[in-house]
């Protein structure tokens, strides 16, 4: 099923872009922290990034793979990568279902950044085709 994963490499180009996470690894959008609650482009940069749940690092560009993973999959890793960290695993189900309805529709390659709370695309696969 499709779901968002890290890039080999920030996609955006953007000033403020940034990329930690480990390639393929599936990606979470956690709450910012008080730095950049109401800010996007705040200090911290955790408002316009994607947390991967293996390494726990942040990118700011998320990628769309349809992965052979199923539903429960997916909650399985949400939950033991928020345990890890500290947060509370029960919002793993809910929060999977979000981030796969989000991606359901989305051609496989389409690239997102993070405004907040927001997704928004930045690529699709047709303008990475053609580069
Ligand atoms: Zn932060």
């Amino acid at each position: 099923m499709k779901v968002l994963v890290a890039p080999a490499q920030t996609q955006g180009a953007r000033r403020g872009d940034f990329h930690h996470a480990v390639e393929g690894e599936l990606v979470r959008i956690d709450p910012p922290c008080a730095a950049d609650r109401r800010d996007p482009d705040g200090r911290c940069g955790c408002g316009r990034a994607f947390a991967g749940l293996n390494s726990a690092r942040a990118t700011t560009t998320a990628r769309v793979a349809d992965l052979p993973l199923s539903r429960a999959d997916v909650v399985e890793a949400l939950r033991s990568s928020l345990a890890q960290q500290g947060w509370d695993p029960a919002e793993a189900a809910q929060e999977a279902d979000d981030l796969l309805r989000t991606v359901a529709d989305v051609p496989v390659g389409t690239v997102y950044g993070r405004r907040l709370s927001k997704l928004v695309a930045l690529r699709t696969t047709e303008e990475t085709a053609s580069g």
